[in-house]
Parts: structure tokens; sequence; C-alpha cells
């Protein structure tokens, strides 16, 4: 490339189309991502920064918008626009766009704002044609380069354009490979590739009935077209429907100069990391491929080589690339992910991004950028997504268990799965609706995968290197991954595969570890995670800045203990039902239920008093003086009953009673909408009894953990309430109860009495129910329940339709509702502090552990969210997150 130098540039039209990048200077800068997409607005800076970026203009995401408001047509003033920016681009590189001498090449490529690894489309080498081929033969003085680019181009314009099967493509590359007995498409010479091209456009031919485009202006006008249409393709949608991103943004287009890896022995392309992307270990991380182009490396063609063997191979640009990767990594303070190209020695940088990273790496980055100086704290808790936290919260594999590995492939993405095997995306989605644990196997994963990879517990493929496109995908989606397992043969019509001797059917159980690679036959026991030191040190930093509290809603000791080691600051939700399921308990919850007189009650009522009272000792214990929140039972009573006539009898010759009279209680304890029916305080008020037994276990337990030494405030917490009197009736009663025990066991304690708020009427008359209550906790499970009026039982019906039609944005049980539930809860906020404003207010609904849902229970100025175990320390960042965003905005 011989560069001229000219000024960039400037067009004053109010809707400017195309940015140019080039010599030195660009029109673009990082910060421009809305309009460039993140790669057109990275090349722009590194442009700036003097980087050697091959020149081009950014088409901007806006004109994608316009082109589909405009019923996929170019909007007005584009065509000038275009033809002007590559007229500049023509001047920049000294070449001519479709000229037989000296022909200027492009790439067109896609980029929205944020990422999504190839999920639309690029096309390379555009502006060759049967003339400039030549043209480019005679330049290069090397013909075997320039219909390798030639056939690489129809291929790609092929599949992109004309929408012709990739696979096509590659079996007539396959055939010709198979002629000369070659392994690797760079084995094929320039008479080869002659007659591939000659086979690829006879292709094209039958397919589309209309030769190829020769003319190279008809060329890019399609290709702009296709990135646009690339937007809206299939894996384009599901991709952001996977990362709930927003369909309406639109995709830049980048038509920048080519610069070719394949030009043989000294050329070559590479993706690299500034930082290991699994582990965060800081050391240059990458893979390249010598004589290759584009995609090759990540494609599984051929296995790609660690970048270290670059020093040896090519030790100049090993060196340029290490310093120019430190200086990009400086200059954005984060792990980047480089593409980079070497033409016959010399360098070029194609793309840099904020590296995708798993999130053991994204806490250890974080933290260690602090201690590099490179950002500080509040940066630090900002950098990792609450989410992927989640991925250093999930299983591997026992270290006890003895692994016996079938195979080992490359540990593309950690943590460990045990599934089934399954061969296509189809069967895995199948498999998993019918609540199925699977592993997907494939050669190779495509964007098409990415279904079956949501839905498997892990992936394992038998090519490609670390940054394949499953390695990518997994790592993205905080899940397993084993790739490039070379001893792995796939034999999908058998649905089977083999590794050495050893047979493995699909729906056989293995066992994958994605942090050694390792493939195992059957299952092994996996077991829970514990907490890094970094991952310690980064939540504290995020407790330094959180407001909101962190509870857990836990129910048993086991649950409190790991609540606690999550750094939970209380439970937030203890469900006294769950106690009544055990193998002991429940028949003495059935004899209580079933009583015809008080008598029989009380008699099953003081059998389940001391084994409640364990139960709340034993959380007691386990919190230490932190707050425990109780809350009386609530479901149903029929919940408890049994159901096949096996049960009932069973159930009759315990109790002594006739079979006839047990199934009329059981039918007549039925309703037709058990979650609008007899539960909740409406229980409580009807059985007074069952609240009395209860409170009593409640506070024996904490008189005597107090005795013990240990101070306790127990909170006791009434479900379904409406009407402030059903509130007001059971306060009274709970508080005689305490009394009398408390006095019986001479100790004196705090306690509160609050109510969860979880019907819409609670929420519109909070200032009343306030004047009974202590505390408030939204139960956001139910509120959202009635608020919507959908069952969450029966949801599964509709809400799919609803989720894939964008009639609501997102499942409202996953992420809170913030239009309604969530004004409902911002009214009973305000309603209760209006009436007693020091109350205390939580969440425990399954929204207490989602980080959107956490961010607006701290605006609406919550005390605490209170949230599953393992969800504590997605809370805590959330929180923090919260917290640091809230500031910045004010
Ligand atoms: P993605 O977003 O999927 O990575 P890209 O548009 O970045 O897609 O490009 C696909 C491949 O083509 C990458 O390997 C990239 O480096 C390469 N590539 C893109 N443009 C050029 C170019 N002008 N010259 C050489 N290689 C290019
Ligand atoms: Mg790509
Ligand atoms: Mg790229």
């Amino acid at each position: 490339m011989t560069p001229t130098k000219t000024k960039p540039r400037v067009t004053k039209s109010a809707m400017k189309r195309c940015y140019f990048f080039g010599n030195g200077a660009a029109e673009g800068r990082a910060e421009m991502k809305t309009l460039l997409g993140g790669k057109g607005a990275n090349l722009a800076e590194m442009t700036n920064l003097r980087l050697p970026v091959p020149p081009g203009f950014t088409i901007t995401a806006e004109t994608c918008i316009a082109f589909y408001e405009q019923g996929k047509q170019w909007p007005t003033g584009l065509e000038d626009e275009v033809r002007q920016a590559l007229q500049h681009l023509e001047q920049v590189t000294g070449k001519r766009f479709g000229d037989a001498q000296n022909p200027l090449l492009v790439s067109v490529r896609s980029g929205a704002a944020f990422s999504m690894p190839g999920m639309m489309d690029t096309i390379l080498n555009l502006g060759l044609n049967d003339a400039t081929v030549e043209g480019l033969a005679r330049k290069t003085r090397n013909p075997r380069f320039a219909y390798d680019s030639y056939r690489r181009f129809l291929q790609m314009f092929g599949d992109v354009v004309l929408g012709i099967k990739h696979k096509q493509f590659e079996d007539l590359l396959h055939a010709a490979k198979y002629r000369i007995h070659a392994q690797h498409d760079t084995e094929l010479m320039v008479d080869d590739l002659k007659v591939l091209v000659t086979d690829y456009h006879q292709l094209m031919r039958e397919e589309t009935e209309r030769p190829f485009a020769q003319e190279p202006w008809e060329q890019l006008r399609l290709a702009i077209d296709a990135v646009f249409n690339s937007w809206n393709n299939k894996r384009a949608v599901t991709y952001r429907d996977l990362h709930r991103l927003p369909h309406t943004l639109g995709t830049a287009v980048n038509i920048q100069a080519m610069v070719f890896g394949n030009m043989g022995e000294r050329s070559a392309t590479g993706v690299a990391f500034t930082r290991n992307p699994s582990t965060g270990e800081r050391a240059f991380y990458g893979e390249y491929l010598i004589n290759a182009q584009g995609e090759d490396v990540v494609a599984g063609i051929r296995t790609p080589n660690p970048i270290d063997q670059l020093q040896h191979q090519m030790p100049q640009m090993y060196q340029q690339l290490l310093s120019i990767a430190g200086r990009l990594e400086q200059h954005y303070r984060d792990m980047q992910d480089l593409e980079f190209t070497v033409e016959e020695d010399t360098l070029y940088f194609l793309q840099t991004r904020a590296g995708k990273r798993t999130a053991q790496a994204a806490v250890n980055i974080a933290v260690d950028m602090v201690a590099e100086g490179l950002i500080d704290q509040a940066e630090a808790v900002l950098r990792v997504q609450p989410e992927q936290l989640n991925q250093l919260l999930h299983p591997m594999i026992d270290p006890t268990a003895h692994v016996e590995a079938l195979a080992k492939g490359l540990p593309a993405s950690p943590g460990a799965a045990v599934g089934r095997v399954v061969f296509t995306t189809h069967q895995a989605i199948t498999m998993a609706e019918d609540g199925q644990q699977v592993i997907l196997v494939r050669d190779e994963t495509s964007p098409e995968d990415i279904g079956g990879m949501a839905v498997a517990q892990g992936i394992l493929t038998a090519r490609g290197g670390m940054t394949s496109h499953a390695a990518v995908v997994a790592r993205g989606m905080g899940k397993c991954c084993v790739a490039g397992c070379g001893a792995l043969m796939i034999r999908e019509e058998e649905h089977q595969f083999l590794i050495g001797e050893t047979v493995v059917h699909e729906g056989d159980v293995i066992t994958l570890n994605g942090s050694t690679g390792e493939v195992i036959l059957g299952e092994l026991r996996l077991v829970e995670p514990t907490l890094t030191p970094q991952f310690r040190q980064l939540l504290v930093w995020a407790d330094q800045v959180r407001r909101l509290g962190v509870r857990a809603n836990a129910d048993t000791p086991f649950d409190a203990k790991v609540a606690r080691d999550f750094g939970a600051e209380g439970i937030g939700l203890c469900r006294t039902e769950h106690m009544f399921f055990g193998a002991d308990r429940l028949p003495v919850v059935r004899e209580m239920i079933l009583a015809t007189d008080a008598a029989t009650r009380h008699k099953a009522l003081a059998k389940l008093l001391p084994m409640q009272r364990e139960d709340f000792i034993g959380i007691f214990k386990v919190m230490a003086g932190l707050p425990v929140t109780i809350r009386l039972l609530d479901p149903p009573l029929h919940e408890f009953l049994p159901t096949i006539p096996e049960d009932i009898d069973k159930t009759a010759k315990q109790l002594g009673r006739p079979v006839q009279e047990v199934q009329a209680m059981v039918a007549s304890l039925k309703e037709f909408n058990p979650m609008l029916g007899h539960r909740g305080c409406r229980l409580g008020i009807t059985f007074p009894e069952i609240y009395e037994m209860q409170v009593r276990a409640i506070f024996e337990a904490a008189c005597q953990v107090t005795k013990e030494g240990q101070t306790i405030v127990p909170e006791v917490m009434v479900p379904l309430v409406g009407y402030v009197s059903e509130l007001k009736v059971i306060r009274e009663r709970t508080i005689r109860v305490a009394e009398e025990t408390m006095a019986a066991s001479h100790v004196k304690l705090t306690y509160l009495i609050g109510t969860m708020i979880e019907l819409p009427r609670a929420a519109v008359v909070a200032d009343e129910i306030a004047r009974a209550a202590d505390f408030f906790s939204f139960g956001t499970n139910d509120l959202t329940q009635m608020t919507f009026g959908f069952s969450r039982d029966d949801i599964g019906k509709f809400l799919p339709t609803y989720l894939k039609e964008g009639l609501l944005p997102a499942d409202p049980f996953a992420t809170l509702d913030v239009d309604g539930v969530g004004q409902l809860i911002r009214m009973g906020v305000q309603k209760g502090r209006a009436t007693s404003s020091k109350l205390k207010i939580g969440i425990c609904g399954e929204h207490g552990g989602d980080p959107a849902s956490v961010e607006f229970c701290h605006r609406v100025g919550l005390d605490y969210v209170s949230c599953s175990p393992f969800r504590v320390p997605i809370a805590r960042l959330a929180a923090a997150q919260a917290a640091l965003k809230g500031k910045k905005e004010k």
C-alpha cells in the first residue's frame, strides 16, 4: 500500500453518513460507538493513535435504521456520500476500485454499538473480478495469492449476499483438495484455484440463474445491503434476545482497504488478547496462522499456533505486536481483544475491543488493574457484570473424585457440567424442554448453534482453538466448554462418537471439566464453589460503596450458613412451610390439618412445636445476632395433603380413621384457585392455633439462644395481608404469645412484627397497613402474579409467545416490571414511610437477586434486598453498581 497524504474530509451536513479514517487522522473517536458501532469507533481511535490501520470509512448505524424505515432502500444522499468516500480512499491508497492494473480491494464489515462476535457478516477482497484478479496477480507477482483471494471473495459474497449455503462452497473446496490429495487449503496451487473459481462461478450461476456481479460498484452496493440486512438475520436476533440487547440500534458498515495475510510465508493473520481471557492472568495471549485470511483462525479450518510461536517465526512482528497491544491496553485501560494481519512483514491492526472474558478473568483483571494503578476501586466494581458472577458460583468437579479422563481437549470455558450427549441443536432443545440436562457435542459450532448452546449444560467440540466460536460464545454464556478435543470422532449419522475404542452413544451421560479440558464418561459429583481472594476483595470494595443491605432467603441452617459465607447480612425470608415437608413432619402436619376437633389439633401442634423450635435454634445460631425474618405459614393447607389413593389409604391408617372420611376431608380442602384462596394470613385468622404454635416456637428458640449468650432480634412476618385489620388481629395475638413465652423464660427480647406487601391492595393502602407493621417486605413473586393476573404455574402456555412477539420486554417473574409492579412498590414505600418514617423496607422475591431489579430497589429507597444464598454476591455487586451509577447521575 502506498499512501498519499491528504487531510480527512469534513462534510458539514446535518446527516453525515460516512466517517473517514486513514493516514493518522479520523473523523470518528472511541466515544462515538452509538453512531459508528464499536468496530468503527475503535478503528477511528486507533487511527488517531497513529497505529497501523488500513484506511477506510464507516457508514453510520443511523443509516441502517433509515434503511429499514424506508423499506430497505438507501436513504437519499447515501450513494453520493459513499462514492465520495470511496474516491477519497482511492487517493489515500493510490489504488483504483475496479482498476484492472492496480485494483483497490476492500472489506465490508458490520459493527454494532455492542459487540456481537460472528453474528453478522463480513465480506473480504471485494472489488475482485475476472479482470482485477489478473491485475492483482501481475502486480503482486503472486497469482496463487490472487486466485486464493478471489475464491475466498466469491465464497463470502455467495454466502452473504446471494444466500447460497456456505456448505455448497465448502463441498467444492473439499473436492478440489481431494483431487490433489491435499489436507489444507494452502496446498492448492494456482491452477487448482482457477478451477475452483470456475466451479464457484458455475455454482452461483446455477443457484441464482444469473452471472456473478463483475462490476465492483454493484458488488459494493449489494454487500452494504447485505450488512444492513444481517442486522436482522436469525442468529443476530437470537443473540440480542439472549443478551437482552435492544433490536433498534442498527449496525454500522465499515468499508476498509484490504491487507493480506494470505500472501505467503511472510504473511499471517491472528487474534490476540492483552491478558488471558479465561483466567485473567497478565500474559499476552492469542493464536495465529501463517498464510491465512480473515476468519481462518477462529473457524477451526487449520489448528492455529499459539501466539508465543510468533516470537520465533516472526520475531520483529511479535515485538511490534506486543508493544502496540500494551499501548492499546494502557489507552483503553482495559483488556483488549485484537485482530491483526501481517502482510509481507508489515503489521496491521484491524480491530480492537474490550475483550470478552470469563467471570474469573473479569474479577482478576479488575482487581489487578487497581493494583497496577490503571483504574480505581469504583471503576473495578463497575467492570464486572453482576450476572456474570454466576459463573464463579458455578459447580466444579469434586476435587476428591477419582477422575479418569477419556480424552482431553482445550480448557475453553471453566466450570464443570454433567449431561446427556446430543449432537444437534435441535436435539439439545428438545431434550432440554423435556427437563433433561444435555451436553452439546459437535465438530465445531457455528452461530446457528447458539440456541442449543444456551440450553446445554456444557459444550464439547472436536475442532477449533481457544478463540473458536464455541469457546468465545460459551465463555460469554458462562458455560463450561471443552474445545478442540482432537481424539473425538463424531459419527452424527450413527448417533455416536468414538474416543479410541470407546463408543459413546447419544443419550449417554458424560462429564466435562472446562477448567482442565477433560472429558469423562459417566457422571461425576459436582461441588459448589468458594470465593477466591480476588473475588472477596472486589466484594469488599462493593460493600464499601453500596447503601442497600443484602440478605438471603434461607429456610435451613445449611442454607443460612451458605448465605453467611457469601456475605448475607441477615435472613430476609425464612419460609416455615418448608419445615413441614420432612418425612418425620408431614404425618404430624396431616394429623393437624385433618383434625376434626380442637383437642386433636392441639395435640398435633404440640408435637410440631419442638421440631419448629429446633429449626429456629439452628438458624439463629448460624446467623449469630444478624436479623432473621420468619414468615408464618403461607401456602394453602391442601398442599400438605395426600393426593393419590395409596397415600390417602396410608394416611387414614396412620390416623386410625376411615378412608372415606379422609378422602372427604381432602376433597373439601380442594380449592378452585388455591393461590387466591385459603392461604397466608387468612389461614392464621381461621386457624389461630397454627400461628400461635409457630410464634411460640420462634420465641422459645430466641429465648434459649439468648440465654446461651447471643443477641437475637426475631422478625415475625405475616403473609398475604390486604387489610390492616388482618394484620392488627394477628399482631395482637403474636404479641400476647411472645410476651407469655418471654415471661415464662424470664428473657426480654426486642422483636419486630411486620408484613409482606404482595397484594396490590396492600401497596395501595400501605399507609394504613404501616400503622400495624414494624417492617414491610415486598413479596414480588406474588405481587407480580397478582398485579398481572398471571398464574406463575400456568405462564408456560402464553408467556413464551408474549416474549417472542415482543408484547412484554422480559419475563416479569425474572426481572421486575418497573412500570407496573415497580410503581406499586414505589407507592408502597412512599405511603408506608409517610405513616412511619423509620419503617424498615425490603424485598424478598426472586427479583432480589436480579441486577436490574436491585438497581430499581436502590432507586426507590429500600433498605435491603433478599435473595437466594448463591445470588448474594451478585446482589452485593449490583447494589454497589446501583449506588455508583446513582452518584454519577447526580
Ligand atoms: P467480526 O466482527 O465477526 O470479527 P470482522 O468484520 O472483524 O468480523 O472481520 C472478519 C475477519 O476479517 C477478521 O479476521 C478481520 O481481521 C478480517 N478483516 C476484516 N477486514 C479486513 C481487511 N480490510 N483486511 C484484512 N482482513 C480483514
Ligand atoms: Mg469474525
Ligand atoms: Mg472482528
